[in-house]
């Protein structure tokens, strides 16, 4: 069996780790998050690998370097899914993690670092709706607010915590210090079709997204569908819809991502004009300045034309965070592992989607490797990818490893 093939069948192998038969769907202090940690954890023995699961139920997995207890170069990804899945969105960073560890083999003795694997717990949010839970308590950015956070059967997480044989009150020891890392290295499948319309294999990424979600609420006047004359009407849906199908508009016409994904209309009968409707939007750039910029566009524009209609125009902010700017030493790495892999002038893209990197870089620098999936498709169990890319993938991330080396 080749190296591709066995990373592909380890990660289609962990989709018999899941909460139904029918589907995958891993998440957070499961009985199926345990299992899988297990299953990774003994892979990962058998690379040679020191494992251990920290106080947050990240699966961790060590070789020393030239010397004990160095500062390590940390590879990874996250292993649990949304309600759905396919069987590589983090599931392939972490195998091809454990693949190139194993390759390596000896080698690593020689490294003036110690090597790292991580499997995350959660970066997909999935039970708590709160993303990136796994990673936070790596990077020290957990808050205590979220053991509050309950699940779909009312568990909070610190009940799930103690379930999972965790103590809520450890969770502290979970942090890794910039002085205990090198660098965080992660692979992962692009989850957008760019690389595949590039006919590319590989990608180096350059940021990755920080969206920010807001909630926008359009007031006008409910009143009788039938009696009232459209001079007099003031319909908060007919002002959302114009200002949704102009985000779309602006948002096309730029570099950005817009999207809404909830609506909610009151008072809701089918004979009465819509006197208020609240509707999300999720923005999205490569950098926040873009971002930003584009939000103020769009906030002007959508207070003018409400304005035009009569109508009251109000915003919450619910979410913030910022792009993670890959670091350019070990992007560096990252395309001369790819130039190893055989494309001397890599593809650079910015990751639309959040990832485990976001939070990491705020502990040490990242960079990411992205590998080309099947038509883009990503949350949805036709995620496919090609073994030719996962070959390519892991000659590329072997020789990124090496070319930290020479760098440190
Ligand atoms: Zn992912």
């Amino acid at each position: 069996m080749s190296r591709a093939t066995r990373v592909i069948a380890r990660c289609t192998a962990l989709d018999r780790f899941s909460a139904s038969p029918e589907h995958l769907e891993r998440v957070y202090l499961s009985r199926e998050h345990a299992a899988a940690n297990a299953q990774v954890a003994a892979w990962m023995r058998e690379a040679g690998m020191r494992t251990w699961v920290d106080a947050a139920g990240n699966q961790y997995g060590r070789v020393e370097g030239r010397e004990p207890g160095l500062p390590a170069l940390l590879l990874g990804s996250h292993l649990d899914t949304v309600p759905d899945a396919g069987s590589y969105d983090g599931m392939l960073g972490v195998l091809m993690a454990i693949e190139v560890v194993e390759e390596l083999g000896s080698r690593i003795a020689d490294l003036p670092f110690a090597v790292e694997v991580v499997g995350f717990s959660d970066e997909e949010g999935t039970r708590f709706g709160k993303a990136l839970l796994g990673s936070s308590a790596a990077a020290g950015r957990w808050d205590t607010s979220w053991w509050e956070l309950t699940d779909g059967t009312g568990s909070t997480l610190a009940e799930a915590f103690t379930a999972f044989g965790l103590d809520p009150g450890g969770v502290g020891e979970a942090q890794r210090r910039p002085e205990e890392l090198v660098g965080y290295l992660e692979a992962h499948i692009e989850q957008g079709p760019y690389l595949e319309a590039a006919d590319r294999s590989l990608g180096d990424v350059t940021t990755i997204a920080g969206a920010r979600r807001f909630l926008l609420q359009v007031t006008g006047e409910a009143r009788h569908a039938g009696g009232t004359p459209y001079p007099r009407r003031r319909d908060a849906l007919v002002g959302a819809s114009e200002a949704i199908t102009l985000i779309e508009a602006t948002a096309r016409a730029s570099e950005c991502v817009a999207t809404v994904g909830q609506i909610t209309v009151q008072p809701g009968g089918v004979n009465v004009i819509p006197g208020r409707a609240d509707f999300s939007l999720d923005l999205r750039a490569a950098t926040d300045a873009e971002r930003d910029a584009m939000w103020e566009e769009l906030d002007s524009k959508i207070a003018a034309l409400c304005a035009a209609r009569g109508l009251g125009y109000a915003v919450t902010e619910t979410h913030r965070a910022p792009a993670m700017v890959c670091a350019p030493w070990l992007r560096a790495c990252i395309v001369e592992g790819i130039a190893a892999a055989g494309d001397t002038e890599p593809m650079e893209l910015w990751s639309r989607a959040g990832h485990d990197g976001m939070v990491m870089g705020t502990v040490t620098d990242v960079a990411m490797l992205f590998l080309r999936c099947f038509d883009g498709i990503s949350h949805h169990p036709g995620e496919d990818v090609r073994e030719i890319d996962v070959e390519r993938g892991l000659v590329a991330f072997k020789a990124a490893v090496l070319a930290v080396a020479e760098r440190s």
